[in-house]
């Protein structure tokens, strides 16, 4: 007996479409008697599909956009349905989705930055990096307007991954640098205010320890305006250093990089990205209310990849503080939350009660399955064994209440709910790429940001 399936995917970022592509595919898959169709609707809070891709990806990054591609073709099957801004929560519940679906899977991601909890995180002039990508990116959900310091000339960002770099590169790269890329024409009229000079870059380990992956190090360095200066102090490698760089290829790639970095002279670049190693952050310290300067402690390497604080402090003199050190999770309505590990508990992908037993027709895959880490590319493997793990539950899962397709598109009309589609993000896509080719700078694509004028143009 082969039994047709109904699933609902709520994100429609890589880890979403990738699910709906495998799942998709298995059900094409002749060789499977156990599997008939296989329909997937793809519930999306933004009005438009990708996810990370259009609102993490930085603007200056093309080559990991090109992504979409990819994603477009899975899009294109017939069997995959896209419902774009729909809350999950607000406008349809889990209980909701389980009368329409045989399975729903979050691929929901992670979206917030993880809180840092020290003194003068508040200030004005203190910020979380995630808002800062969320506002250079053109997401339809944050102000318009960034509030660059109008004196913050020096200022820091907390934290050595990729994140951490895309702020720094973006702080220090020019408005007219940028405008090549897609971005948002509020978000070039806002760069124009920007007046950084110096962003330091700080690890609080040392640098065979830093998460930055080689290309994006070796990158920085790539823009005429900016010189990337790597700190002597604290660049240590000890014994657990050692062992890290011998035990990864990428860590060796990485730390040869900063070398570079460390042999070489300024040019004179207008712009300087500075990394500083073996500092910890403690303390923002403010005036009026304002950014003043960061205080860090200064740790030294304990042999084990770790570090301890030597009791030394140091007073950075910057103007603004972006925090980078990870992402979170939102907790999902109706869904068991690990608020320590920021991820719905799961094994393997099927979600868990918080007494461990399994949510029968519940999965998860990406970010808010494993966490915040990883590239694009890791949530391929991901959901695949996340729809292993659907499928070979099939004989149990529940039959929905309400199987028809047109059920869903009932049920969010009763609501009044603005629904986007596919078709309608190829309206709006087909109209940002003609805002770029008649833009006086003839670029490429220039996206648009209020949320209503995303839904009118894809519902038009
Ligand atoms: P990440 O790679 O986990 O880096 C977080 C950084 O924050 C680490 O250096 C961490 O240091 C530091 N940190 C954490 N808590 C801290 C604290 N209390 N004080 C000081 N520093 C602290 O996270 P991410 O940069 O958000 O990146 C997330 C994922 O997206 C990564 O897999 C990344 O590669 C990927 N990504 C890729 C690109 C790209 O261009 N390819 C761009 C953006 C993001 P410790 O190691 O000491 O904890």
């Amino acid at each position: 007996m082969s039994r047709n399936l109904r699933v609902a995917i709520v994100g429609a970022g890589p880890a979403g479409v990738y699910a709906a592509d495998i799942l998709t595919k298995a059900g094409a898959d002749e060789a499977r008697e156990d599997l008939g169709s296989v329909s997937v609707d793809i519930i999306e809070r933004d009005p438009t599909p990708f996810g990370l891709i259009r609102y993490g990806v930085a603007p200056d990054h093309p080559r990991i956009k090109e992504i979409v591609k990819a994603l477009k073709r899975v899009m294109a099957n017939p069997d995959i349905r896209f419902f774009g801004n729909v809350s999950f929560g607000d406008d349809v519940k889990l209980d909701e989705l389980r009368s329409f679906y045989d399975a729903v899977i979050f691929a929901t991601g992670a979206r917030r930055d993880r809180d840092l909890d020290i003194p003068g995180i508040d200030l004005d002039g203190s910020y979380g990096a995630a808002d800062f990508v969320y506002w250079y990116d053109g997401h339809p959900d944050v102000e318009r307007d960034w509030d660059f310091q109008p004196h913050a000339e020096s200022v820091a960002v907390l934290g050595v991954g990729n994140v951490g770099l895309d702020v720094a590169r973006i702080l220090a790269k020019t408005a007219e640098e940028l405008l090549v890329t897609e971005i948002a024409d509020n978000v070039y009229e806002g760069l124009k205010k920007n007046v950084t000079k110096d962003v330091h870059v700080f690890a609080r380990r040392g640098p065979a320890q830093v998460k930055f992956t080689p290309m994006e190090l070796r990158e920085l360095s790539h823009s005429p305006t900016i010189d990337v200066i790597v700190h002597p102090e604290g660049f240590e490698l000890d014994e657990g250093s050692l062992e890290a760089i011998r035990a990864a290829k990428s860590q060796k790639l990485v730390v040869d990089v900063l070398q570079n970095y460390l042999a070489k002279e300024p040019t004179g670049a207008p712009h300087r990205i500075h990394i500083h190693f073996c500092q910890n952050p403690v303390e923002i310290l403010g005036e009026d209310g304002r950014v003043v300067a960061l205080r860090t402690e200064i740790t030294e390497l304990d042999g084990t990849g770790n570090v301890r604080g030597t009791g030394e402090f140091k007073d950075w003199p910057v103007q603004a503080v972006y925090r980078a050190i990870g992402y979170y999770s939102d907790n999902l309505p109706g869904l068991p939350f690990d608020v320590n590990a920021g991820v719905v508990p799961n094994d393997g992908g099927r979600v868990l009660e918080i007494d461990g037993s399994a949510l029968p027709g519940v999965y998860v895959t990406g970010w808010i399955k494993r966490g915040p880490v990883g590239l694009i590319g890791h949530t391929k493997s991901d959901a695949a064994q996340t729809i292993d793990l659907l499928l070979s539950d099939l004989d149990s899962l529940q039959a929905p209440e309400h199987p028809d397709r047109e059920a869903v598109d009932r049920y969010l009309d009763s609501r009044a709910v603005e629904y986007t589609t596919w078709e309608g993000w190829e309206q709006l896509d087909a109209h940002e790429l003609s805002l770029g080719e008649s833009h006086e700078h003839q670029r490429e694509r220039v996206k648009v940001v209020p949320r209503d004028e995303m839904v009118r143009i894809s519902r038009a």
